[in-house]
This record gives C-alpha cells, sequence and structure tokens, in this order.
C-alpha cells in the first residue's frame, strides 16, 4: 500500500479525490489517499499546491517526492524543509487552456476587434485586415506552453519568435536565447507573450529598457508571473503610447489590490489568474504516472531544477 497525502486547499480535494483515485486504479497503484496521516513518517508521496495547508516538510522523513500541482514552482523554492524531489505539474489541460487564452488576446490585437467591440457611433470605418503573417509575435519562454502557444500561434500563420535559457529549435519559430537574442527578439515583436518562470533570473525582464527595445504600439500579454514586470516602467510606457495595451494575468500581489494604478488605465486588460488552470482528470494521470515510474525504480517526470529554479 502506497500512502499519499494530500495538501492543498480544501476545494481541490472536492475536485482531486475521485479523479485521482480513478487514475491510481488504472496505473493499477494500490494507494491510500488521504488528507491526513497520523504519523508523517508513514507517507511515501505528497500531492501539495503552494497555498496548501502544509509548509514545514520536515516530518515527512520517508516521502519519496512531492508531486506539485500547479506548473510555476517560485512560491515552493525558498522553503528549506523541501527537500524531497519536486515535481511540478506539465498537464495537457493546462497547456490547452494556456493556448487558448494567448490565441485569444492575440488574435483580439491582431484583428484590432477592440475597435469595432468598443466602438460607439453610426460611422461605417472600413479598414482590411492584416494577415496573421504580417503579424509579429515574440514569445519569452519556449518550455511547457511557451512551446505549445508558439505552435498554435504559427499555426495560424503568424510570424513567430521565441526566446529561452538554453538554445532551442521549433519548427516554424525563430529561437533565440541570451540577453542580444532577447534585444533582438523583442525589436521585431508586436505582440509580446510572456511565459517565463518567476526566478531571481526574469523578475523585472521586461523593464525600462526592454520595454523600449519593443517597437512603439507593441501590445503585452502576460500570463506567466507579475513580476516579469517592473510595474512602474510598464506603466509608463502605457502612459506615453510605447505600449498600446497589455493584457494582464497574474501580479505581483494577487488579487490585485482595489487601489493599483493598473485597474484605471484605459489600455489594460486585467484577467483574474485564470489564463489556464489545472485540470484534475487529466492533472492526476500524471501524478499516477509520477508515482508509478518512482516505485518502478524510473526517474520522475517533469522534476524541478532546484538550481535553475523551475
Ligand atoms: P517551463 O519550465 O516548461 O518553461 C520555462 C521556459 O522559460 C523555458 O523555455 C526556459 O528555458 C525559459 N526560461 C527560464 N529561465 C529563463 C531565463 N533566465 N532566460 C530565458 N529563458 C528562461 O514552464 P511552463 O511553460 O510549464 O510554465 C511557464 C510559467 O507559466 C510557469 O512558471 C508559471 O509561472 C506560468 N503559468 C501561469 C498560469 C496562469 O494561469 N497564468 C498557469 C500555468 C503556468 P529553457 O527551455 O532553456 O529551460
Amino acid at each position: 500500500m502506497i500512502n499519499v497525502l494530500f495538501s492543498a486547499a480544501p476545494a481541490r480535494w472536492d475536485q482531486y479525490n475521485a479523479a485521482l483515485r480513478t487514475a491510481f486504479k488504472n496505473a493499477s497503484l494500490d494507494v491510500n489517499l488521504s488528507r491526513e496521516f497520523e504519523d508523517p513518517k508513514d507517507v511515501d508521496y505528497l500531492v501539495i499546491a503552494p497555498n496548501g495547508p502544509i509548509t514545514d516538510f520536515s516530518p515527512f522523513t520517508n516521502a519519496k517526492a512531492a508531486l506539485n500541482l500547479w506548473a510555476g514552482v517560485e512560491s515552493l523554492m525558498p522553503n528549506p524543509t523541501l527537500t524531497m524531489p519536486l515535481a511540478r505539474m506539465v498537464d495537457s489541460g493546462l497547456s490547452e487552456g494556456m493556448r487558448e487564452y494567448v490565441c485569444g488576446h492575440a488574435l483580439r490585437y491582431h484583428l484590432e476587434m477592440d475597435n469595432f467591440i468598443c466602438a460607439k457611433g453610426t460611422e461605417w470605418r472600413y479598414q482590411v485586415p492584416p494577415l496573421a503573417r504580417h503579424r509579429t509575435v515574440g514569445i519569452l519562454g519556449l518550455g511547457e506552453l511557451g512551446s505549445a502557444c508558439a505552435q498554435a500561434l504559427t499555426g495560424l500563420g503568424f510570424n513567430t519568435l521565441g526566446w529561452s535559457r538554453t538554445p532551442k529549435e521549433i519548427a516554424n519559430v525563430k529561437c533565440y536565447s541570451g540577453t542580444e537574442g532577447l534585444a533582438e527578439l523583442l525589436s521585431q515583436t508586436e505582440i509580446l507573450v510572456l511565459l517565463l518562470p518567476l526566478t531571481a533570473q526574469t523578475e523585472n525582464v521586461i523593464n525600462a529598457e526592454t520595454l523600449a527595445m519593443l517597437p512603439k504600439g507593441a501590445r503585452i500579454i502576460n500570463p506567466g508571473r507579475g513580476a516579469l514586470i517592473d510595474d512602474d516602467a510598464l506603466l509608463a510606457a502605457l502612459n506615453t503610447g510605447h505600449i498600446a495595451h497589455a493584457t494582464l494575468d497574474v501580479f505581483r500581489v494577487e488579487p490585485l489590490p482595489s487601489d493599483h494604478p493598473y485597474w484605471h488605465c484605459d489600455n489594460v486588460t486585467i484577467t483574474p489568474h485564470n489564463a489556464s488552470e489545472t485540470r484534475a482528470d487529466t492533472s492526476s494521470e500524471i501524478i499516477a504516472d509520477n508515482i508509478r515510474r518512482s516505485e518502478a525504480g524510473e526517474p520522475l517526470r517533469f522534476l524541478v531544477d532546484r538550481s535553475a529554479g523551475y
């Protein structure tokens, strides 16, 4: 019998209880799944979320791994008690949702939809919209989500550029890395998508200097993490019109405080950190497969590289 402790916000239990049990059964795993174990030493695996009840992991001395329900791990990284192998969530449902969010907002910008949706009056303003192949989208972060979005945008015809820490090759996507690569990408990008993890290296990657590298009138879509952006620099660029519009899903403080200037910017769209959500059915299969692998002595998938911070 494998003991799996579920430690996430109570509402998650309702979503995951049945889905995990089904996934364990389908993986032929004999699991005792519970939200509490009398003796922490009995726990073999922890299924966790950064907003879960456990913050001190030191009593789980026999745990073989912690399996995160979230893709981002920045809030877990500083926890000195979380010493066991940590896997982050890579879930097809998460990728699907992010693809839809990014493509939806990129198409909104590309087709200048606001001009029509928000237009008042009776003026017939005919104009031919450009084709996606004449529009350049740059994506910072070419991991699970960034590369899924890059492929979808390419499929729609966009001229797609991407930037990552290590060099990448993705069909029909011009890939860049390094500081010079970032400058080259930004200088061509009309719609910028941020899908980087938050680490010491990526914090404030979008700042006054990098914003100035974007062409005038560029748009920004940020479903990555709020702290990737220097907010004061973005607000200044939105104010001058250098950045025409930003769609922000994530913020340094969430929920975004009611007195935050972003709420009062006409050229900012705020979404409530719902760009994409881990789906219980597909992510439970990933968790079950990782436990099966671990029990079979195979390497776990999606392990966090603690030295890189993601
Ligand atoms: P991955 O770890 O798969 O990909 C991260 C990408 O960022 C990789 O391409 C990586 O490069 C690149 N990267 C990391 N550090 C740097 C750096 N210093 N310079 C340049 N590139 C860098 O993550 P995911 O795609 O799964 O997720 C990305 C982020 O999306 C998550 O960390 C989370 O913050 C956010 N997210 C937001 C959600 C929402 O609803 N808003 C939902 C889910 C995730 P390399 O390929 O070389 O490793």
